[in-house]
């Protein structure tokens, strides 16, 4: 049974090389493993050992500029169980042109969309004939495919070994993958505004990289003891607008019945779940603005209000509370707009909705 976001590695992961001739050395790997039905019947401890194993590259090296001085970037992507068996992702190649750019954004040879996107397929078709990725359940369509499954698919950079501060000029590219669950659960909603500052204007609030990530996660953890789901950022400068959830993206909508997001700029992270949001809410003849908002609008005039990401897809804030104020959104329930990005973006994945974009791939080889 997949939990929420727990760490059980798919044997089959993939590993790539950057080489001095301007190519990738690429290969496949299998880590040890039983069958599925033998792995589940394992004890806890006989499974952590496994684990322990999978999650392991004895090629990559421990003391490096990734792991001392966050020299690292990450990709996060999804595979969709279909009715017909198959699994398909979303949108795989926006994930690979985020990568390349991240790559480039922290100085390391970039890692050639094309390859990202192969080797991503090829690992989730091994994984697949293996008989270790999740099956189309049609339970799931009950609540809007709430408990549906999917492979989480990470891929991020790893640079060559070193101890003195330095750039990553041969970094290589590992992705493996997990069969994962819901993220948020229906429950406590309600999001708290961080004074803390995850990005700031000529940081690197844009890119995917892991550094951005000791912020967002120390925030978050205050924000869950004092008993809320989420932290909100607001911008470094004046701590009057809104840029982005912990790891996701914001949305409001407007009395006027306006979708505002965030406009882009380099304190905010390019999100492809914001991205085909936004392109769905211009398909339903939805009102779109991406642009600065600040709190006292949003306390004003928001009625819906929703975060986006590939780990929590749309999932609606009840409320947000800022300098000891709270507004609450649609009596603290989900709003039908909210619900319906909510339905539509997981419809298509699962293949409930025709693909009108044209967005999921299949995994063939
Ligand atoms: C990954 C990420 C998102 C969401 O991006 P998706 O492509 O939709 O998954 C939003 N904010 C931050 C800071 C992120 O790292």
């Amino acid at each position: 049974m997949a939990k929420g976001f727990t760490l059980e590695i798919n044997p089959f992961c993939y590993l790539a090389q950057y080489q001095d001739n301007n190519s990738w050395s690429e290969k496949l790997i299998e880590k040890p493993h039983l069958s599925k039905e033998e792995e589940d019947k394992l004890s806890d401890e006989e499974r952590r050992v496994y684990m322990l194993k999978r999650n392991s590259f004895e090629e990559l090296p421990i003391v490096n500029y990734t792991t001392q001085y966050g020299m690292g970037c990450f990709e996060g992507l999804k595979a969709f169980p279909q009715k017909d068996g198959s699994l398909k992702l979303f949108r795989p190649d926006e994930n690979a042109k985020r990568m390349a750019t991240s790559m480039s954004g922290l100085m390391m040879p970039a890692f050639p969309p094309e390859l990202f996107v192969n080797a991503v397929k090829g690992l989730i078709c091994a994984n697949q004939k293996a008989g270790f990725t999740p099956k189309y359940d049609s339970d799931w369509e009950k609540d809007d495919f709430l408990l549906g499954h999917s492979v989480y698919v990470r891929p991020f950079s790893y640079s060559e070994p070193g101890i003195g501060i330095n750039l990553s000029y041969k970094p290589w590219v590992v992705i493996v993958s997990t069969n994962v669950g819901t993220y948020f659960m229906p429950g406590n909603t309600k999001a708290l505004t961080t004074p803390m500052v995850r990005a700031f204007p000529g940081g690197t609030g844009w890119i995917k990289c892991s550094a951005n990530y000791v912020i967002s996660t120390l925030a978050k953890k205050r924000a869950i003891a004092q008993g809320y789901m989420e932290a909100i950022f607001l911008d470094a400068k004046e701590q009057k607008y809104f840029e982005e959830g912990s790891s996701c993206n914001l949305f409001f909508l407007l009395k006027n019945d306006t979708l505002v997001t965030p406009a882009l700029r380099d304190t905010v992270l390019p999100g492809i779940t914001r991205k085909s949001i936004m392109s769905l809410a211009q398909q339903k003849g939805i009102k779109t603005e991406e642009r600065q908002i600040s709190v006292d609008e949003v306390f004003a005039e928001a009625k819906e209000v929703f975060v986006s990401g590939t780990a929590s897809g749309v999932f609606y804030i009840e409320s947000i509370t800022h300098n000891g104020k709270t507004a609450e959104f649609n009596n603290g329930k989900m709003g039908e707009v909210t619900h319906y990005f909510l339905k539509t973006l997981k419809g298509i994945q699962y293949g409930a909705i025709e693909d009108s974009f044209g967005w999921m791939v299949e995994c063939k080889q």
